[in-house]
C-alpha cells in the first residue's frame, strides 16, 4: 500500500478530500503544520477538528510544533514591505503556501511516504496551479513524487459544506494568520 502524506490546512477542506480518496490504495497520514496561525487557540480548534474527522475515515495525524514566530521570521527574511501590506493571494500568501509545502516534502522524506499531496490543491481560495509547480519542483529527484487531486474546486467546496454538517466540524471565516482576519 502506498504510503500518502496529505498537508492539511483544516477539516474542512480535507473532509471532500477524504471522502474522494476513501476507496483508495493510500494509507493516508494527514499532516498539520500550520504555524500560520494566528493564536495557538485558533491552531488548536482547527487541530481537534482534524484529528476528529481522521478518526472517522480511518487516517493518522501528524501535528507540527506551533512556531508562529518562526513562521513570521521566514516571511520577513523574503519579503521588503511590512507583512500587513500584501494582499491575500499575493507574494506573502506565496511565501506562506511554499514554507508549508517543503515542511511536508521534508516530512516525508525524513518518514518514507511514497506520496505528498495538500489541501491547497482543492482549495477555492488557494493559487492550486502555484502550489502544484511548488510540489512538483519540490520532489524532483527524490523518491517521493506528488499526487494530484483532479476535480472541481467549487464540487470540492459543497462537499466540504456538507460534510461539515453532517460531522458537526467547524468552518472557519478566515484563511489563518492575523493579516487574513479582517479580510
Ligand atoms: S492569508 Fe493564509 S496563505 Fe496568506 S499568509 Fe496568511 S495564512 Fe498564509
Amino acid at each position: 500500500m502506498n504510503k500518502l502524506l496529505l498537508f492539511t490546512c483544516c477539516a474542512s477542506c480535507v473532509l471532500p478530500i477524504l471522502e474522494y480518496l476513501k476507496d483508495s490504495d493510500f494509507d493516508i497520514t494527514l499532516f498539520f503544520d500550520n504555524s500560520n496561525m494566528d493564536t495557538y487557540i485558533e491552531f488548536v480548534k482547527r487541530l481537534n477538528d482534524v484529528e476528529k474527522v481522521a478518526k472517522i475515515y480511518g487516517c493518522k495525524v501528524v501535528k507540527t510544533e506551533y512556531e508562529h514566530e518562526k513562521w513570521l521570521g521566514f516571511l520577513k527574511s523574503k519579503l521588503d514591505k511590512s507583512l500587513d501590506e500584501y494582499v491575500e493571494n499575493g507574494e506573502r500568501c506565496n511565501y506562506c503556501l511554499f514554507f508549508r509545502s517543503k515542511n511536508t516534502v521534508d516530512y516525508a522524506v525524513k518518514n518514507g511516504y511514497d506520496f505528498v499531496s495538500s489541501t491547497f490543491i482543492t482549495s477555492r481560495y488557494k493559487n492550486a496551479e502555484l502550489v502544484k509547480k511548488t510540489f512538483i519542483d519540490l520532489t524532483q529527484n527524490i523518491n517521493v513524487k506528488f499526487f494530484d487531486i483532479l476535480g472541481d474546486k467549487n464540487a470540492f467546496y459543497s462537499l466540504g459544506v456538507k460534510l461539515c454538517k453532517k460531522y458537526n466540524v467547524y468552518r472557519q471565516k478566515y484563511c489563518g494568520c492575523e493579516f487574513s482576519k479582517n479580510i
